[in-house]
């Protein structure tokens, strides 16, 4: 592990927890600058940037290095200072270095002095990210349509599939579908024109070139390129002079048979305050939706994540966290990076028993609708084919006590109910028998694949009520 690693891990829970445009513009080029065994300073580019950390985000940083670190690093400081050129190839300390956190090297472990860059340092989020490409991408059901079309269109742009529309959930990879576009076509022929912006990006570009009455410059970036690429077009909504430069824009390009892609988190209709002509236009082309992964597609992103990053995982544990995270991709990834970035961190292998206090913080989110004992009781009898009295009822037969003691554990993991509330809901029942069914089922579910399989359906079953 080197401090960069330590701080990618730092940074991909903490962008969990922010939007996007607050973790940009916080942590944007902020970097580990120096770190001992109990402190780390962090390189921020500017003064503001420092205070606002200070103020608002040390308590996170520091409760996620320390969780990182294993309770050494104890104190956390803000250095303004530029961003080496190249942060992820600059080892700053290696390993054996690393676990001098715990021998008696008290010396501070300096980065190599880089020769300061003039040159701006660009982060991927306005322009081509070369990690995202096709064959990184994981095709499961509820992605190829998504996938097809994606990939349809890096094969004929301005072709069929235009305007390209992926809509879906946070995480679950659209941005990575519209910049792999993006790189297919260029590694195809580099010369091709793309310009990939955010949503967030085209209204302040217009908004600046409107004020500095360079508006014909903009026009002329916007509307000269063969392929467009517009992430997170929901972010439109309410703002009128920018739709109407969207609209403007939009069928400058589609005129000319220019490519249009875009993403958002829900489908045009949806889009609230969006006016019809846009939406007439979104609407005009193809229209994909990317959805949650299954079981089977967490399993094989976890997988090719390990590849990229050549780090092995057993398969009980792969099944672990695919089972732990299941909202979205990006926080199966963070999930994972933290597995990888602890066990490497204190130089030992991973097993259950280390992993799961590890996943406990990623709990279902609040994206995730909140379910009833009732509901839960229903979807496990329809599942097992059991009546609902039986399954409430006094008999211990085999076939109505395993179901029990699922509803049992799901009530306890899911809802986080107590025991003793577990018990009363489930006709009655002591505490210690819910703990009881608790342990089993947790126990069961390290090596039973097929039970992790039933429980994956039935919660699977549970949220789309
Ligand atoms: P969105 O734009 O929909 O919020 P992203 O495209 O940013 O989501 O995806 C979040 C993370 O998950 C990215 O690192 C992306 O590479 C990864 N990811 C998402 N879907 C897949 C997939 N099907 N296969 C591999 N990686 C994926
Ligand atoms: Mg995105």
């Amino acid at each position: 592990m080197n401090t960069n690693e330590l701080w990618q891990a730092v940074l991909g829970e903490l962008e969990l927890t922010l939007s996007k445009a607050n973790f940009t513009t916080w942590f944007k080029n902020t970097f580990v600058s120096e770190v001992d065994e109990t402190s780390v300073v962090v390189g921020v580019p500017n003064m503001f940037t420092k205070a606002w950390l200070e103020k608002k985000y040390t308590k996170d940083i520091l409760r996620s290095l320390q969780e990182l670190t294993n309770g050494s690093v104890k104190h956390l400081s803000y250095r303004v200072e530029m961003r080496p050129a190249n942060p992820q190839i600059v080892p700053l300390f290696e390993k054996e270095v690393a676990v001098g956190f715990s021998n008696d090297s008290r010396s501070s472990l300096q980065q190599p002095t880089t020769p300061t860059p003039v040159v701006e340092v660009r982060t991927g989020e306005f322009s081509l990210n070369g990690k995202y490409a096709f064959h990184t991408f994981i095709v499961g059901k509820q992605n190829e349509l998504a996938h097809a079309a994606a990939q349809a269109v890096s094969q004929q742009p301005g072709g069929v599939y235009n305007p390209l529309f992926i809509y879906g959930g946070v995480g679950l990879g659209k941005t990575h579908l519209l910049q792999a576009v993006g790189n297919e076509l260029i590694r195809k022929n580099p010369s091709t024109k793309i310009l990939y912006v955010t949503c967030e990006r085209f209204t302040n570009d217009f908004i600046s070139a409107l004020r500095s009455g360079r508006i014909a410059e903009f026009k002329n970036r916007y509307r000269t390129v063969d392929v467009l690429l517009v992430d997170d077009i929901q972010f439109i909504t309410g703002k009128e002079g920018t739709q109407e430069e969207f609209f403007h824009t939009f069928n400058q390009l589609y005129q000319n048979n220019k490519q249009i892609v875009i993403s958002s988190d829900r489908p045009p209709k949806a889009i609230p305050a969006l006016e019809d002509r846009l939406v007439s236009r979104f609407e005009c082309g193809m229209l994909a939706d990317v959805g949650s992964p299954d079981f089977e597609t967490r399993v094989a992103i976890l997988e090719t994540k390990c590849r990229e990053k050549a780090y092995q995982l057993e398969r009980e544990i792969l099944h672990h966290v695919a089972n732990a995270v299941q909202t979205n991709v990006r926080e199966l990834e963070g999930a994972l990076n933290k597995v990888i970035a602890f066990h490497q961190f204190k130089d030992i292998r991973p097993t259950l028993d280390s992993v799961k206090p590890i996943l406990a913080s990623f709990q279902p989110t609040s994206t995730r609708k909140s379910v009833t004992p009732k509901q839960l009781i229903h979807t496990v009898a329809i599942y097992f084919d059991v009546q609902i009295e039986d399954l409430l009822g006094k008999s211990r037969q085999k076939r109505l006590a395993f179901p029990r003691q699922i509803v049992m554990y799901l009530m306890r993991e899911e809802m986080k109910s107590s025991y003793p509330s577990i018990g009363t809901e489930l006709g009655g029942r002591d505490h210690t028998t819910a703990m009881h069914a608790y342990d089993k089922i947790s126990n069961c579910l390290v090596e039973d694949e097929k039970l992790q399989h039933d429980l994956e359906l039935i919660k699977q079953k549970l949220y789309a009520l």
